[in-house]
């Protein structure tokens, strides 16, 4: 048997990570304390990238919690240096750029990257498809946390939960929808499969980084716009210039990414991979949380006619030919994409099930809750 061998039957593996070396022993003190020192001298920054400015209420804290997170779980040897949207790459040239090695991570959404692969958008949200806890689900337990490493590994990436928005709100319209015809010809900003719906229901959707949307709708570039939901629209003075504002069924609880270069994480020490899934794990629920409170807040403001916005759901004409379009669209995405198909059948396999237990727990409960919510009439 050789040294090797031998050390390993005994039990007393050593291995040099990352130049830390790690004990079979982990009672011992004096070793621990190495570490920690070792750990401090391999002070490693990563720098990541966001698709939204940095200063963005929720999403953009949610990115400095995390990299205060992982400050704090590594001792103060890994560090993230955030960049916003633009400031070393363009908001959507994130993926890229990432990929090939020029910034180690970035905090974005997938479906911004449907192009390059119809699968992505997935992983963010399907229109009248799962909610925060479902997408968590699926993601943790039904396969799709797995499928998403395996897609982006060929472009040399590696997601990770980077936050949750809850279900967001259909958007600002500068005039009212009252029938499917009015929807004929518009332009709206909105991103992945809640575009091809709407481009089904005869929109133009385009997408637009948040940081440009105002202006964008301000301008008449586009008629309407979606963005996340109460809290983050009015900080971005959307009611300034549309006055009607929807709920939705396009983003029923939308996934943020966090990824990195592969390559670039494949070397880290474990416990800099483990920092790092602990503390994006952390930003994810938190943010969802955050959304849920910070929504509320705002909502209030917006029923109390602070903003002299109206209120507004989408007429039976429009929520029934976008149940049916989603229904067509990700049918042929199945039949154009393997990749699609392949994450579409883990969806499949994990969401009838998943979605009887939410009707019958979560949906009959809200139904029963009392509540003397009406929309306005629009
Ligand atoms: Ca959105």
């Amino acid at each position: 048997m050789d040294r090797r061998k031998f050390l390993k039957t005994a039990g007393f593996t050593t291995a040099v990570v990352g130049g830390m070396i790690l004990s079979g022993c982990s009672n011992n003190k004096k070793e621990e304390v190495k570490n920690v020192n070792v750990s401090k001298k391999k002070e490693t920054t990563l720098k990541v990238c966001l698709s939204w400015p940095k200063t963005l209420p929720i999403m953009g804290e949610g990115i400095y919690y995390f990299a205060d997170r992982v400050k704090e779980l590594t001792d103060g040897a890994l560090k993230i240096k955030i960049y916003g949207a633009n400031e070393l790459v363009p908001a959507l040239g994130v993926f890229d750029a990432c990929s090939k090695g020029q910034i180690d991570g970035f905090h974005s959404g997938p479906y911004y990257w449907k192009g390059k692969n119809p699968a992505f958008s997935l992983f963010s949200a399907v229109p009248f498809g799962m909610v925060a806890d479902e997408m968590n689900a699926w993601l943790d337990f039904g396969g799709g946390m797995e499928k998403w490493r395996e897609l982006y590994s060929k472009y040399n990436l590696i997601p990770f939960k980077g936050g949750n928005t809850g279900n967001q709100m259909g958007g600002w319209f500068r005039k009212p929808i009252k029938s499917l015809a009015d929807l004929k010809g518009l332009k709206m900003r909105i991103p992945g499969l809640g575009g091809e719906v709407m481009a089904r229901l005869g929109v133009k959707p385009v997408n637009i980084p948040g940081g440009e949307l105002y202006t964008a709708l301000e301008r008449g570039v586009i008629d309407a716009t979606e963005w996340v939901g109460p809290a983050l629209d009015i900080k971005m003075g959307f009611y300034k210039v549309a006055k009607y504002y929807y709920s939705g069924w396009h983003e029923p609880g939308t996934v943020l990414e966090l990824t990195f270069n592969k390559e670039k994480f494949d070397k880290l020490p474990k416990e800099f991979k483990a920092a790092i899934e602990v503390a994006s794990n952390d930003m994810h629920s938190r943010m969802l949380a955050q959304f849920q409170y910070e929504n509320g807040v705002a909502l209030k403001k917006i029923m109390d006619g602070k903003y002299g916005v109206k209120l507004c759901e989408f007429p039976n004409d429009v929520n029934e030919a976008a149940k049916k379009a989603i229904k067509e669209i990700l049918e042929e995405n199945a039949n154009k994409s393997t990749d699609f198909r392949d994450v579409y059948e883990t969806i499949e396999r994990f969401f009838p099930d998943t979605r009887k237990w939410s009707d019958v727990g979560m949906k009959w409960f809200l139904d029963v809750r009392d509540t003397n919510f009406k929309y306005d009439k629009c």
